[in-house]
């Protein structure tokens, strides 16, 4: 106890009195992030709030003085657990540092503080033509610093990439509170290590991100989102390979599920045609005059793969209406129960179909109900079963049919996330999918980076 109040009185000399909040209330604010774990037992003994890099510096050299935990949090969207306290210690918001640095139009390059949110990113650089695609479904607030941590990707990667694809260089504040670059300026880079690869999806326990050179791209001049319906999950996950061998690469291919689209019209009602089995959603983007031909080509193979029904935008109030369709489907499955999880299993396209009935046969099996939607084509996955975390009974069966989903994506030759992470949530399983000689590569280098433990400690492994 007096150890932590010595903490805060140093925390509270180290910065102005009001960026640090350390009563009872305002740390339980910062207890949970969006993975909505089960018990609220992560109270951190403070919360802090920085405006630049040196701060970040003091504040991580007192954190080795006192050898606490320091937890970097951006929005708190991530569903891992990956910015939950659960060993005490400070939380560093980045709310204050969300300062766009420059954009280089010739470069196409933007420099960013780790509290800038990607949709404010997005509509700063659309100024000058430009686009950054990695987009978790949570623009309006996810953060720069957040996506980078956790590698994020969102419906847009199966064309363009994930955050890892648009990183170019970090500044980090290390473990002992000195500065290292990850990267460089430049849009190529084989100097060294990849120091940028490491650092990013590393979910803040390497070093701490003050700062992000970020490769852009151009803007596509016009976009167009469809959504085919199928009477079978067989069929839509047919069609995914059938439209990739046209050599027409979308922007998107996700999927949503039957009970998915049931449970979003219920909740969010978009005219989405409930009678059906699955649905994919695809965007095509390009030049205007590019967007008729992939369209009819698109068309012909859904219908060759047996679509029974296509919506397709014409506007951008149509694009939105199912976009924002497709981005409810966990706020909609939510209100089923009490709570909900989502999880992110990744397999090679070829065993999407056995990954989709796979899921819904060990629900079945266990009695939960599941939404499923997902960036399918990357081979990706989001379960979203909701639950009653009160119900002992149905957590448990919960568990279980997590674990055998884990299972069956190894099985599968996939592996545990391709966009969320692993955090504290999955943080028991990753031995299912990493090999441990890979596992042992990774503690070393975690205690070479952070030799005392401080840095967002216990999250991955
Ligand atoms: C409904 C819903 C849908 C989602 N859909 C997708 C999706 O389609 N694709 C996808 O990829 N993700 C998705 N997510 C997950 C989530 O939105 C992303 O993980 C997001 O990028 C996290 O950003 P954040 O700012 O909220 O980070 P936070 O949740 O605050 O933090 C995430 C991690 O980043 C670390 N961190 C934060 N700032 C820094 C920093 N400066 N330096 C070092 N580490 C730092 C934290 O410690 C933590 O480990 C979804 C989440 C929800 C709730």
């Amino acid at each position: 106890m007096l150890m932590k109040n010595k903490l805060i009185s140093d925390l509270k000399k180290t910065l102005p009195s009001s960026f640090v909040l350390d009563t009872f209330e305002e740390r339980y604010a910062y207890a949970q992030d969006a993975s909505n774990t089960k018990k609220i037992e992560n109270l951190p003994d403070a919360v802090v709030f920085v405006e630049n890099t040196e701060q970040v510096q003091k504040i991580v050299r007192l954190a080795g003085k006192y050898k606490v935990p320091v937890v970097c949090r951006g929005a708190g969207t991530n569903v891992v657990g990956a910015c939950v306290a659960a060993h005490g210690g400070i939380i560093l918001n980045f709310s204050r540092m969300n300062k766009i640095i420059s954009i280089n139009k010739e470069n196409m390059t933007a420099v960013v503080e780790p509290g800038v949110v990607l949709g404010d990113l997005q509509r700063e650089i659309e100024k000058f033509g430009l686009f950054y695609p990695p987009d978790p479904s949570n623009l309006a607030v996810s953060t720069i610093g957040g996506s980078i941590a956790q590698s994020s990707g969102g419906a847009k990667s199966f064309r363009y990439g994930t955050t890892k694809d648009y990183v170019l260089d970090l500044k980090i504040v290390t473990a002992d509170g000195e500065i290292l670059k990850t990267g460089s300026n430049t849009i190529k880079n084989a100097t060294g290590y990849n120091l940028n690869t490491l650092f990013v999806g590393s979910e803040g326990t390497l070093g701490i991100v003050v700062e992000a050179t970020l490769k852009l791209i151009p803007k596509p001049q016009s976009k167009k989102v469809l959504m085919a319906y199928f009477d079978t999950v067989k069929d839509a996950v047919k069609a995914v390979n059938a439209l990739i061998e046209q050599r027409i690469y979308p922007a998107t291919i996700d999927f949503m599920d039957k009970n998915a689209i049931q449970t979003v019209e219920k909740f969010y009602p978009a005219n989405l045609l409930i009678d059906k089995e699955s649905a994919l959603i695809i965007e095509i983007d390009g030049f205007e005059c590019s967007m008729k031909y992939q369209e009819d080509i698109i068309m012909n193979t859904l219908k060759s793969c047996n679509a029974s029904a296509i919506q397709a935008s014409h506007n951008e109030a149509e694009y939105n209406k199912i976009w924002t369709a497709r981005r409810s489907s966990m706020g909609a499955c939510a209100k089923l129960k009490p709570n909900v999880t989502t999880d992110d299993v990744i397999v090679p396209r070829e065993n999407l179909e056995a990954l989709v009935l796979g899921i819904r046969k060990i629900c079945e099996k266990y009695n939960l109900d599941v939404c499923m939607v997902g960036h399918v084509g990357d081979g990706s996955v989001h379960p979203q079963i909701p639950i009653d975390y009160n119900d002992e009974d149905e957590y448990n069966r919960y568990k279980l049919a997590k674990s055998e989903i884990y299972d069956l994506t190894a099985k599968l030759g996939g592996i545990l996330s391709g966009e969320h992470g692993i955090g504290v949530v999955k943080r028991d399983y990753i031995g299912k999918v990493v090999n441990s000689t890979a596992l042992d590569y990774m503690r070393k280098i975690k205690k070479i980076f952070d030799p005392d433990n401080i840095l967002n400690p216990y999250k991955i492994f």
